[in-house]
């Protein structure tokens, strides 16, 4: 397997890689970086949690390493433009964390800050500028900035750029840019308007794609559970005692909360342990042994370190946090029921701001994951009947503006009065206080700052 020396990164790069106990690239980082070291344009097909930001991040420092020269006034060298205030924050930070010994200066233009104290922090001109579309325009347009000696422009997801109405402010940005300059290009999807803007803005770019897998293992056995994000840690701990739970992998969204739920769950007795990014090579090595020799009965993880776990007869994946990226889920569930066996998954959805996620995920898996209140949790750990189909494929059974989705076979009113009953609508019998079908909101009802993403994976 590629290692990140193998890569020609230079020293201080890899002493910072060391630091942070990041020793394999991932599969979007062993593809990217070599074209990039060689100054290839590149567009790459890529969500968050993949490891997308050090894909563009280690390369692009590699080149400031070997290239010394200091920043014009009013002016920077390489420009990253992402669509939020926060995903913004988290590449800056990405930038500072594996180019600390380079000495190289960096800063952020968002929105939502006086623009004057900006301006003055940019003046000196930066190595590395990382900036949201609209008021970077803004800086230039008030000449308090200039695009002229941009050598390496990044477009980080570049689809939610778009979505986010950003094209016209990228088009100016980009009309400003030196002709000669390396560009990189990330964004999850491929919509024919972003092959547009790679055509118009990139050259013979190469492209390296991490695809996602289709569908979700029909074996795995899926259920949600509603509850009161502070309620998490104790539904976590009912859910664990249950004899049923023989091996159990639990995701969180980030290292700082997998240390948490592994603290939490010491303080009521149930030994866990984490492995993270921020944990060294042999620490992990030594969680994953012994989770796979059957010491460690719960191993809580986040994403990317789960990717080297390969351990048959996981009976729980426990989504502790939900993935904000839909097909993480399915990647999560499928470390379970594997080889054959059968599995469960379930999925803590916080109520107040983790639904437009699970709406997502349903969307991609085209079914309908039961769901359960938090004091459902003890019994959602016993092996049910599979989970129903939806009542319709996806693509025909569109949610009304409401977030209901229409019922074959019943009325929707008769559905809905059987589930507040508690009848047994086909493996729904778990459930003690049933989500009615409309409580969800629907996908664009979700608040903007909820589309944050955690970057501390
Ligand atoms: P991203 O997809 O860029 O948001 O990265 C997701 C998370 O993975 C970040 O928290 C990184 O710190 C972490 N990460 C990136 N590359 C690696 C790697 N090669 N090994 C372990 N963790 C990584």
């Amino acid at each position: 397997m590629t290692q990140f020396i193998d890569l020609g990164l230079a020293a201080p790069i890899l002493k910072a890689l060391g630091e942070e106990g990041y020793a394999t690239p991932t599969p979007i980082q062993a593809a990217a970086i070599p074209h990039v070291i060689t100054g290839r344009d590149l567009v790459g097909i890529a969500q968050t949690g993949t490891g997308k930001t050090a894909a563009f991040a280690l390369p692009i420092l590699n080149r400031l390493a070997n290239d010394q020269r200091r920043p014009a006034r009013n002016a920077c060298r390489v420009l990253v433009l992402s669509p939020t205030r926060e995903l913004s924050a988290q590449i800056l930070d990405s930038f500072r964390r594996y180019g600390r010994h380079l000495g190289l200066s960096s800063a952020l233009v968002i929105g939502g800050v006086p623009i004057e104290r900006q301006a003055r922090t940019i003046a000196p001109g930066i190595d590395i500028l990382v900036a949201t579309p609209g008021r970077l325009l803004d800086l230039v347009n008030r000449f308090r900035f200039r695009l002229d000696n941009v050598d390496t422009l990044v477009l980080d997801e570049a689809d939610r750029m778009l979505d986010m109405g950003f094209i016209h402010a990228i088009k100016a940005i980009c009309g400003k840019l030196p002709a000669e300059r390396l560009s990189l290009l990330f964004s999850a999807t491929m919509p024919p308007a972003i092959a547009a803007l790679a055509e118009q803005f990139l050259r013979n770019p190469a492209r390296v794609a991490v695809t996602p897998p289709a569908a979700t293992v029909d074996a795995i056995d899926q259920r949600v559970i509603m509850l009161d994000r502070g309620a998490k840690p104790t539904a976590l701990a009912e859910l664990l005692r249950q004899p049923e739970v023989r091996r159990a992998l639990v995701f969180t969204r980030t290292k700082h909360g997998a240390d948490r739920v592994v603290r939490g769950l010491e303080k009521s007795g149930i030994t866990a342990e984490a492995i993270h990014g921020n944990k060294a090579q042999g620490q992990r090595e030594r969680a994953l042994g012994g989770f796979r020799n059957g010491r460690v009965r719960v191993l809580v993880a986040t994403d990317i370190a789960a990717r080297g776990i390969d351990v048959d007869d996981i009976s729980h994946v426990i989504n502790f946090d939900l993935p904000n990226i839909a097909e993480t889920y399915v990647h999560r569930i499928g470390r379970t029921a594997r080889a054959g066996t059968s599995g469960v998954a379930i999925s803590f959805c916080s109520d107040a701001d983790e639904r437009g996620y699970l709406r997502d995920i349903e969307t991609l898996i085209r079914r309908r994951i039961p769901a359960s209140q938090r004091n459902g949790a003890e019994r959602a750990a016993a092996p049910a009947a599979p989970a129903p189909r939806p009542p319709q494929p996806a693509a025909q059974a569109r949610p009304d503006r409401r977030g209901h989705r229409p019922a074959k076979g019943r009325n929707k009113a008769a559905v809905n009065a059987a589930r507040g009953a508690g009848e047994d609508l086909g493996g729904l019998s778990f459930l003690r206080q049933p989500v009615r079908s409309g409580e969800r909101p629907n996908r664009g009802s979700r608040p903007r700052d909820e589309r944050k993403i955690g970057n501390d994976r």
